[in-house]
């Protein structure tokens, strides 16, 4: 699903990859995980299109509409509702308000926001709002899920919930994930193979560890416990 080869990338005169090299599987779930300021959000950034590399290419096995890409920071419009941020991508892809709406109102449902389509981003919590994001996301059904630092902002209950909850998601939609993060127990806990970026600058990839046991396959098995 994605190749990236020998990718170097800089800011001006300073380096900041040099010479990465990474592979996705079409259904894998991979993790990259360096230390802050290695460049895993340019290297994101990289393969998501929105920045280009000086040297080195990326093979795509989708399109660039096929890419959902979910920021550090959620990128919802706060004088927007959750149902009309969620259907706002699906409008500029030309669908009639009320279709784009219902699919919205779909979404939400699926990520335990119902009744919430009508709120704006201030009147939600923060995993809410995170779910609203991914429900942006998720609704343009992308065939590679780029997730940077998504959960960072969560408390370790919230993050529980809401990263089972996208890895059921996951299985179901059958969708391809590349998952930046500092956290390499979280890492280690969603993946089936995670890489390690070196320090920067110049990072390169150090280090690929595939995971000994495959990651659960059945979603309800991996469901959170609803008691908690
Ligand atoms: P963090 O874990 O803190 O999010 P990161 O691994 O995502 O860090 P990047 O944001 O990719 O790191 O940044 C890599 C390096 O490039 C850093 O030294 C940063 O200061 C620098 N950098 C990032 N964006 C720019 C920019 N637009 N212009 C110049 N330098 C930048
Ligand atoms: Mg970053």
């Amino acid at each position: 699903m994605l190749e990236v080869q020998g990718i170097s990338l800089g800011y001006g005169s300073t380096l900041v990859l040099e010479g990465v090299d990474l592979r996705v599987e079409a259904g894998e779930f991979v993790s990259l995980v360096g230390p802050s300021g290695s460049g895993k959000s340019t290297l994101l950034r990289t393969i998501a299109g929105l920045l280009t590399p000086q040297k080195g290419s990326i093979r795509r096995g989708c399109t660039q509409e096929e890419i959902g890409f979910l920021f550090q920071e959620d990128a919802l419009l706060p004088w927007r509702t959750a149902r009309d941020n969620v259907a706002l991508g699906l409008r500029i892809r030309g669908w009639p308000k009320e279709q784009a709406w219902k699919e919205a109102e779909a979404w939400l449902e699926r990520l335990g926001l119902e009744g919430l389509g009508n709120r704006f981003p201030h009147q939600l919590s923060g995993g809410q709002r995170k779910r609203v994001a991914l429900a942006q996301v998720l609704v343009l059904k992308p065939r590679l899920l780029l997730m940077d630092e998504p959960f960072a902002s969560l408390d370790a209950i919230l993050r529980t919930q809401v990263t089972q909850d996208l890895l059921a998601l996951v299985e179901e939609e059958g969708i391809t994930v590349l998952l930046v993060t500092h956290d390499l127990e979280e890492a280690l806990s969603l993946s089936d193979r995670v890489y390690l970026l070196s320090q920067g600058p110049r990072a390169r990839i150090v280090q690929e560890y595939r995971l000994p046991f495959p990651r659960p396959r059945d979603p309800i098995g991996v469901k959170a416990d609803p008691r908690f």
